[in-house]
């Protein structure tokens, strides 16, 4: 079945078994995938309870542009992981297969499109974003920790964002959360 369609064998990380599915009903998948969590972002989620001791850490602040996967209310930092695959990783270069290359090239595109859009209007809201690769993850994750540290650091520096705002962001947060 998938070989007919020809939707490659290739299966990115939080998309098992996924070829067996058209387009549509794919990212309908995904976005279901997306809410429950994958390994890499639970994996983020321990780096950054353990770098960021004591501190507030929210996950998935929905009013945030971009959804970030992980939110940093003390220096106002929104962290996102980005799938290799999805988010078109330069050092991966996981290159999609021959078959249907232009439906994953589109999508890879088009989530690079997103992902910068969202960097924008998060700083234009005078917030601060940084993102972590799917490979940054592996392991003792070194690269990870040294990149969240110094823009945690950077974001600090730089704390623009109005009071109000957060309280707000907060707030719908955790009851969101109940
Ligand atoms: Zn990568």
């Amino acid at each position: 079945m998938a070989g007919s369609r020809g939707i490659p064998h290739f299966v990115p990380e939080g998309a098992d078994s996924m070829d067996i599915f058209p387009p549509e009903k794919r990212s309908e998948i995904m976005s279901r995938i997306r809410s429950s969590g994958t390994r890499s972002e639970r994996r983020l989620g321990e780096i950054l309870r353990g770098l960021f001791l004591g501190e507030e850490i929210l996950e998935r602040p929905g009013e945030l542009p971009g959804r970030p996967d992980y939110f940093l209310p003390g220096p106002g930092l929104a962290v996102f992981m980005d799938g290799c695959f999805w988010h078109g990783c330069p050092r991966c270069r996981r290159r999609p297969p021959e078959q249907n290359r232009e439906y994953w090239e589109e999508k890879v595109r088009r989530n690079r499109r997103r992902d910068r859009r969202a960097d924008r209007a998060l700083r234009a809201a005078g917030l601060a974003a940084v993102r972590v690769w799917e490979h940054e993850l592996k392991g003792g994750a070194e690269a990870a920790r040294r990149k969240l540290l110094r823009a945690a650091r950077r974001a600090e520096r730089r704390v623009l964002w109005p009071g109000t705002l957060r309280s707000m962001l907060c707030a719908n947060t955790k009851q969101a959360k109940s």
